[in-house]
């Protein structure tokens, strides 16, 4: 029952998304007796990329000391752990599983032994070769302790390293482990902070007053009062020890290829990722669908959160008024009521209400900002109806979703994708709308505003940005 009020709990979350996947921060602050404070300070603002354990490592010359457990942040620490947790640097991590299950034992950060010491490694991401890599090791007798593809990355670092050379151990993994991969990592008196080499997933250096931060997202970076230094080069491998800086780059002949849907949906709207602004590139989406999928209309609403700043641009260009037209019941995710059919047929119900005031009798652009299964877009049009509204045209600041993510992101299976199984008149019909549009795969690179070949689109067209020895025909 508790793994099925559990299922029931995350559904209600996640809807009709993609899930969120996991972040990491490390920070490098010698002499600081909070840093522990701050790395738990920092993973509540990457809270909304991983809710299902968290964790922290400190580190002092070379010893570390870790908390791991299942749940949000500020279930998983007490004040009295945190404050033991004493060290010189420090890293966290929040994860949502991609690969390998909800269990304690594949929360990170992951803590590794070597000959001559340890290595603490927080991962975002997922290899694509992960099961090969594993059986490789198994096959020379390595036992693993976790399910999940980051004990791989970690066993092989530690193997590679020789004469204490971590960055030479991270730079020959990285040549053999295929995918995604955003890495925090403490040993010895070193932060270090990697990227893969398509720039899949995001990592940010900032200054702080005593050190610096790596994160997934700038959005921590107030809190900690960091100043934002520059992002992290698709192939990097950046070090931080004494104080200084140094950096290793490796051209693997790769073009950067940044997740596009950090901008639709993941990451946070204050948060600015290489470069660019996620709250403009989203608003800049609402634009563009407006320029491409105009609707006569009285007023623009957005499926909130996550369809808001995208909603404001489409009223701007549009021309037509703003209004809020739903209302989130942001605590439904913490909801335990017995997950029995009638809870489900409600689940929209209670995550979402309608303001009356501003629906009925109009004509309703709604804007949403992806849709996944299109399990929930067909009740939210509903909600609208019975609340009076006269249309509801449905406007999506992304393209249709026809393809599995296999770079960390929880993606549905393609049969469980509606764009990959019906026609857009079709899923329209089925949603109920009176029209619905789609932002262009061009629409959207050029709001994301990095390039039209800077950026990931696999979800969106198929055209994966590598080879994927392990796809299984999801
Ligand atoms: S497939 Fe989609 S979710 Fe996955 S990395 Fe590419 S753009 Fe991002």
């Amino acid at each position: 029952m508790a793994e099925e009020m559990n299922k029931f709990s995350r559904e209600l979350r996640d809807d009709d998304h993609f899930h969120d996947e996991c972040g990491v921060i490390g920070i490098y602050s010698p002499g600081d007796t909070g840093i522990a404070r701050d790395i738990y300070f920092g993973l509540h603002s990457l809270q909304h990329r991983g809710q299902e354990s968290a964790g922290i490592a400190v580190n002092r010359y070379g010893n570390i000391d870790y908390h791991r457990g299942m749940g949000l942040v500020q279930e998983v620490f007490s004040d009295d752990r945190i404050r033991t947790m004493q060290g010189d640097i420090a890293i966290g991590h929040v994860r949502y599983s991609t690969t390998g299950a909800s269990l304690a034992c594949n929360a990170q950060p992951l803590v590794v032994f070597f000959k001559g010491g340890a290595i603490a490694l927080g991962h975002n991401g997922n290899l694509v070769n992960a099961n090969i890599l594993r059986d490789e090791l198994q096959d020379e007798g390595y036992l693993f302790q976790t399910t999940i593809d980051t004990e791989v990355l970690a066993a092989y670092i530690a193997r590679n390293i020789k004469d204490g050379d971590i960055e030479g151990a991270i730079a020959k993994t990285m040549k053999i482990a295929q995918g995604a991969y955003a890495l925090v990592i403490t040993s010895g008196e070193k932060l270090i902070g990697v990227r893969d080499p398509l720039g899949l997933r995001p990592l940010v250096l900032g200054k702080t007053k005593n050190g610096y931060v790596l994160s997934s997202e700038t959005c921590n970076f107030n809190l900690l009062g960091a100043e934002k230094v520059r992002d992290i080069d698709p192939g990097e491998i950046i070090t931080i020890e004494n104080g200084e800086i140094s950096s290793m780059k490796f051209d693997f002949g790769e073009t950067r290829k940044t997740c596009s849907f950090e901008y639709v949906y993941f990451a946070r709207p204050d948060s600015v990722m290489d470069g660019r602004s996620i709250y403009l590139a989203r608003h800049e989406c609402g634009k563009n669908l407006a320029k491409e999928q105009p609707a006569e209309a009285d007023v623009v609403i957005a499926v909130p959160d996550s369809g808001n700043v995208a909603a404001m641009g489409y009223a701007e260009q549009s021309g037509i008024p703003f209004g809020i037209g739903l209302i989130k019941n942001r605590y439904v995710g913490r909801t335990f009521i017995q997950p029995d059919q009638k809870m489900r047929d409600i689940s929209v119900r209670l995550k979402l209400n309608v303001l009356k005031e501003n629906v009925e009798g109009k004509r309703v652009v709604m804007v949403d900002d992806s849709i996944v299964r299109g399990t929930t877009s067909g009740q939210i049009v509903r909600l609208l109806k019975d609340a009076g509204a006269k249309e509801v045209h449905l406007r999506v600041a992304c393209p249709p979703v026809t393809d599995p993510c296999f770079f960390g992101i929880d993606t549905p299976e393609k049969k469980q994708l509606m764009a990959a199984k019906y026609s857009v008149e079709e899923m329209r019909g089925m949603i109920g709308a009176d029209s619905l549009g789609f932002l262009s795969v061009d629409g959207m690179k050029d709001a994301i505003g990095l390039g039209r070949d800077n950026v990931c689109t696999a979800c969106f067209t198929g055209d994966y940005p590598m080879e994927l020895p392990e796809r299984k025909d999801k």
